[in-house]
């Protein structure tokens, strides 16, 4: 469960509201169980319940956990905003993946028109998904979902990461496929990603244009095309592979 407040030395900790909720409603834990605390500093603790009240948990802390669950690199993913359950897919799946950060982007093919007065209900919702799909897959990090950004503002965001690549499905082709291979080979532990994805109907050749004077590296993701939700899964699984194995 995240706590969403950093770690002061406490021995002991209160849970309230939607954990709470699902403690003792949902999984209806009882006074011994264990469960794992993670603090918005990252720091993961194994908790046992000692109480539970009308609304809320008391629970001791009787260890950390040390396993690291964090991909060694930030990897923000960036996608032409597609229709609504797509993106909800991107943020669940790509979670579970270990994406740092999601900025949607409105792309020139996005088909969706953004309604800033549903924002705060949309955001909420992005929010909780990525949350429960952190807790699901025992991150120790929260990815935080921002609001869609306009293509200018993503170009000005790049310029503060390291890796930046865009996917681009022309780049697939015979004699240009090696590119996302060799930036992969190129990536070191804590740098951070900015991977760029188009919406259904892809990117136009001016944004692909565009991100390539900004610094980013056109890659091909295999000869196939993915769906636009298929894509960032690939990248974040390549990074995973690139690290892990
Ligand atoms: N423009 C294409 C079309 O409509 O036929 C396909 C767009 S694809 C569904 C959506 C996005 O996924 C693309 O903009 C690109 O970022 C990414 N993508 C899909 N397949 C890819 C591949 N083989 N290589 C690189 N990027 C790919």
């Amino acid at each position: 469960y995240f706590l969403d407040r950093p770690y002061r030395g406490e021995q002991e900790i209160r849970l309230s509201g939607e954990n709470y909720h699902h403690i003792a409603r949902v999984m209806r834990m009882s006074v011994g169980s264990r469960f794992y605390g993670v603090f918005s500093d990252e720091k993961v603790c194994i908790c046992e319940i000692g109480e539970i009240t009308g609304d809320a948990v008391v629970a001791r802390i009787t260890g950390w956990e040390t396993a690291v669950k964090e991909l060694p690199v930030h990897v923000t993913v960036s996608c032409g905003l597609p229709k609504a359950d797509k993106l909800e897919w991107i943020i669940q799946k790509g979670t579970e993946l270990g994406a740092f950060q999601f900025l949607p982007f409105l792309a020139e093919r996005s088909v969706v028109k953004w309604d800033t007065k549903k924002e705060a209900k949309k955001r909420e919702r992005w929010q909780k998904i990525a949350r429960e799909a952190a807790e699901q897959s025992h991150r120790s990090h929260l990815p935080k979902v921002s609001p869609p950004v306009s293509f200018q503002q993503l170009i000005e965001e790049s310029h503060t990461y390291q890796y930046k690549l865009v996917a681009f499905e022309e780049n697939a082709k015979e004699g240009e496929q090696h590119r996302f291979a060799e930036m992969l080979s190129n990536m070191s532990e804590g740098g951070n990603v900015l991977a760029v994805f188009g919406p259904e109907g892809g990117l136009s050749l001016d944004e692909i244009k565009k991100l390539e004077a900004a610094g980013f590296v056109s890659c091909g993701l295999g000869p196939r095309i993915l769906r636009a939700e298929t894509a960032p899964l690939y990248v974040l699984s390549a990074i995973s592979y690139h690290f892990e194995l």
